[in-house]
């Protein structure tokens, strides 16, 4: 029996290390063992019986053979089963301690899990395996710390740049080196009519109408122009506006196109004042010449006696006179603005009555009404208060707004000038209304600027664009009053200068 034992491994042999007491007694290599040994046997009494070697010894020893026989196999295979069944429990258990450990984030530790002795090489690899995953996962999550890190620092980056764009109050468009739109500030939203989060990434063709400004923003600069100022003009929502576009191109450190940012600075206004300007200084001589030649020629006639008589020399002197009064109405102008814009115009104040201010002014200017066959008429309120005023300043805006109503009303048409009070706001005001050229609603809103000058009132009569800004700043910087305007194109125009007034 300790034989058997022995050869199926069921006892510790000599010189072989000591049995684990916790590992079973019955484990998968010694049942192997044990299976081939009950195999040998069987095949050697098989041998036996076949070669007729059985036959001779007695009936009743072969009978006690094969039940030791027998015998033997079923104990095999009742020990095989017990195994079976020990092996299960042992994985169960094994499972169940895997899942504690999952449960409470604990490492595998195959000395501390009692497993049979077969198992335990299996549970080392495994515990080798388990560590090298954790230690993959730790580098993976060190991994992933230092790209949050990158990341926050790139967020950062570009929320600094996209808190910049949004800050400059021009409009900026940044395309990649593909023509798509990457970046763009709300102003340049505005200006081109998209959603940033809806636009990015687009193609810039898909998003702009403009052939010739898709062009410019997906061109790479040529050579070594990497910057370029292009002027050019965008069709807005509020006409025609243009804009001097700076294209800078993006060049990545190796020196490759990495796309393009533009900036877009609209210089209309420029544009407008520049060419204002050149009208202005146009206009300007023009009205000094016009009266500078026919002075200097009367003046000479006066000189070579060529008046024919003592009438025709007044005649030449009221015509000087009256030259030398538009000269003095147009420097005049041009002065009163610079002081009054630079508050150094002083002001008299007095008691001023401003019926007598528009009879005068009306009077002054009934010839030039009479030239055009203009009928011009005054209905002035009697009962007005005196407004404590700058008399010759008041004068002044008076004449402009009515001599502008009687430059810009065709032969034939009529200027009414009215004053009244509206006692709920203590407001006086005098209200010029003709039947003339009329103002474009879109031009409107500019007449008031200096030297501004619509596009039919240019063509109908000489002027500066310099005496309703001077109005503008008599009624309302001066006298703290309102000027409003009204009109309409071909059918007139209603100006009312309002001045506020103490009513007692
Ligand atoms: P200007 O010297 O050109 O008359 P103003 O400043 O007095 O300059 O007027 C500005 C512009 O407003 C004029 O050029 C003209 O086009 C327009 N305007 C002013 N008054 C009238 C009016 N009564 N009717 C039509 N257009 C007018």
């Amino acid at each position: 029996m300790s034989m058997f034992c022995k050869a199926t491994g069921l006892l510790p042999t000599p010189g072989r290390e000591h049995r684990d007491p916790r590992s079973p007694l019955f484990s998968c290599q010694r049942m192997q063992r044990l299976t081939i040994v009950l195999l040998v046997v069987v095949a050697l009494l098989a041998t036996l019986e076949l070669s007729g070697v059985m036959a001779k010894i007695s009936p009743r020893d072969r009978v006690v053979a094969w039940t030791a026989c027998a015998l033997l196999i079923s104990v095999a295979i009742a020990v095989m089963l017990l195994d079976r069944y020990v092996t299960q429990r042992k994985l169960e258990h094994i499972e169940t301690h895997l899942r504690r450990l999952a449960c409470e984030d604990r490492l595998l530790d195959p000395i501390e899990t009692a497993v049979p002795d077969e198992l335990k090489p299996v549970m080392t690899a495994l515990a080798e395996y388990v560590a090298m995953v954790v230690a993959r996962v730790d580098a993976l999550r060190q991994q992933k710390r230092e790209l949050d890190s990158q990341m926050q620092i790139v967020d950062a980056e570009k929320h600094r740049i996209e808190t910049i764009m949004h800050s400059i109050s021009d409009p900026v468009l940044a395309i990649d080196a593909r023509g798509c739109l990457s970046l763009a500030n709300s102003t340049a939203e505005g200006l081109f009519g998209f959603r940033l989060p809806l636009a990015q990434g687009r193609p810039i063709e898909r998003l702009l109408d403009d052939s010739r400004l898709v062009a410019l923003l997906t061109e790479p600069g040529s050579g070594d122009r990497h910057r370029r100022r292009i002027d050019h003009t965008i069709a807005t929502c509020e006409g025609a506006r243009t804009y001097a576009i700076t294209l800078s191109c993006v060049l990545s450190d190796s020196g490759t196109y990495g796309g393009l940012v533009a900036v877009f600075h609209d210089i209309t206004r420029e544009r407008q004042i520049a060419q204002l300007k050149s009208d202005f200084v146009c206009a300007v001589s023009h009205e000094l010449r016009t009266p500078l030649s026919s002075i200097r020629a009367y003046a000479e006639m006066l000189i070579d006696d060529e008046a024919r008589n003592e009438e025709q020399k007044r005649e030449f002197y009221q015509i000087i006179e009256t030259e030398t009064g538009r000269l003095q109405r147009l420097v005049n102008n041009i002065l009163n603005i610079s002081r009054i814009e630079a508050g150094a115009l002083p002001i008299h104040r007095e008691p001023v009555r401003i019926n007598d201010i528009t009879r005068e002014v009306i009077k002054a200017l009934a010839p030039h009404a009479e030239e055009k066959s203009l009928s011009l008429a005054f209905e002035g309120d009697a009962t007005l208060p005196t407004l404590r005023g700058d008399r010759d300043l008041i004068h002044q805006a008076v004449m402009n707004v009515i001599g502008n109503s009687i430059k810009y009303t065709p032969t034939g048409g009529q200027v009414r000038v009215a004053t009244s009070l509206d006692p709920k706001s203590s407001r006086l005001t005098v209200t010029i209304a003709d039947s003339g050229i009329g103002i474009a609603n879109d031009e409107l809103p500019f007449i008031f600027d200096k030297f501004y000058r619509t596009r039919e009132g240019a063509g109908a009569a000489k002027g500066t664009g310099l005496g309703l800004s001077l109005v503008r700043h008599i009624v309302e910087t001066v006298h703290r009053g309102e000027v409003s305007v009204t009109s309409e194109r071909g059918r007139g125009t209603t100006m009312a200068l309002r001045f506020p007034v103490r009513i007692t």
